[in-house]
């Protein structure tokens, strides 16, 4: 019978623990979270066996010990960790960024415990409430060992197998790269593009009026939450601000071309940047969105993705596109679909609310 630990049972932890107990109900859960509500519902719902009242001895026993709190708060706790787990007992974590905890465990003589993991699943909610089994259904798992051949990142390689995840094993400064690139940066500009139009807009408030659509959909993710983000960027302060650099240069180019005036360095710019972006693994990648297209949670079994297409296609509705989700982070639903304009969206969002599918970013 395995024994899996929780510090932190928010939107991950929480999910974490419904789908390791749905695919092996005999294993125990203990776990210990700030709200002692929402470890009380845990405990309701069949999910956590074992509430603590605080972060100690209760997790010796544990096969594998999951840090599930906000960033900078897991690398803090780290070195508390190491007097609460057992000689064999294997700790992860799941934040965004992974140096600073490789290093913090390294320092805290945890490197025979530790293995760093970043499941790329989550939502713009927070809390147990929104906690799903099914997140991980589907998504990345990146897992990142201090050396090739690490034997727990093949045990949390299992685990991440056993929830329905795709493991990726990766080394800590390449995982921080990539997500300064793909997810942080955008959260930052996207920030930045919201306070281009509160700061510029008029006195009637007409900009945010007609900030609908497209402005509306690549900003989304503006509204993540801050807390959440203040940690992320300041744990991967470099790569972030190497890129912003580049983005600014590249900003800084693109202004000197639109004060001269060249209408083909911006036809290149547009061409070269849509012909790589439509190379994008077809709808799996990155925070910005299309428009006419939302997620749906669906059930891992066999046709519920013929289920939906069916839906559609007897109300007429045309498909432009339909691909599972593998980066779902901060995104919710594991299957994305696209129609060919507004109206088809809002038509099948509608006919698929009243049949019961939950959807987002509709
Ligand atoms: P959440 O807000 O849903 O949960 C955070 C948990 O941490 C809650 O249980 C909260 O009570 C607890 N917590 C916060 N501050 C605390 C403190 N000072 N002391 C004790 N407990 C505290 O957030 P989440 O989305 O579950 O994020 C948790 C981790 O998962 C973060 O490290 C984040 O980087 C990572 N992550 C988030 C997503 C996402 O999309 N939300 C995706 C992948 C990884």
């Amino acid at each position: 019978m395995k024994k899996y630990g929780f510090v932190g049972l928010g939107l991950i932890g929480g999910s974490l623990a419904r789908a390791l107990k749905a695919s092996d109900p005999e294993c125990k859960i203990i776990a210990y979270n700030r709200s002692r509500a929402s470890l009380d519902e845990a405990v309701k719902d069949g999910v956590v066996d074992e509430p603590l009242n605080e972060i100690g001895e209760g997790f010796k026993e544990c096969d594998v010990v999951f840090l599930c709190l906000p960033v900078i708060k897991n690398t803090e706790l780290l070195s508390d960790m190491s007097k609460f787990i057992g000689k064999d007992t294997i700790l992860t974590d799941v934040g965004s960024v992974k140096g600073g905890i490789m290093n913090a465990a390294e320092n805290a003589g945890l490197k025979d415990n530790f293995v760093g993991g970043h499941p790329m699943a989550g939502s713009e909610r927070t809390g147990y409430i929104a906690s799903n089994k099914d997140l991980y259904k589907n998504a990345y798992y990146i897992i990142t060992p201090f050396e090739e051949g690490d034997k727990k990142a093949e045990v949390l390689k299992d685990i991440a197998l056993s929830v329905g995840a795709i493991p990726i094993i990766m080394d800590a400064d390449k995982h921080d790269r990539i997500v300064a690139g793909i997810s942080h940066i955008p959260h930052l500009a996207a920030a930045a593009l919201v306070e281009l139009v509160k700061n510029n807009d008029f006195e009637d408030g007409s900009m945010k009026r007609v900030a609908a659509g497209g402005f509306k959909d690549i900003t989304r993710i503006a509204s993540s939450s801050p807390e959440m983000w203040k940690e992320i960027c300041l744990s991967n302060e470099l790569n972030i601000s190497e890129y912003l650099g580049d983005l600014i240069d590249r900003l800084i180019l693109i202004r000197e071309k639109v004060d001269e005036c060249d209408g083909a360095f911006i036809a290149d710019l547009f061409d070269d940047a849509g012909t790589y972006r439509n190379s994008f693994n077809t709808l799996s990648a990155g925070p910005i969105k299309d428009s006419h297209k939302f997620t749906i949670e669906i059930k891992d079994e066999p046709g519920a993705i013929a289920s939906i297409a069916i839906i559609l296609a007897v109300s007429g509705i045309n498909l432009k596109n339909i691909g599972i989700q593998h980066n779902r982070e901060y995104i919710g639903g594991d299957l994305t679909v696209g129609f060919w304009d507004p109206e088809s969206k809002e038509k099948a969002a509608e006919i698929l609310k009243n049949k019961g599918y939950t959807l987002h970013g509709i």
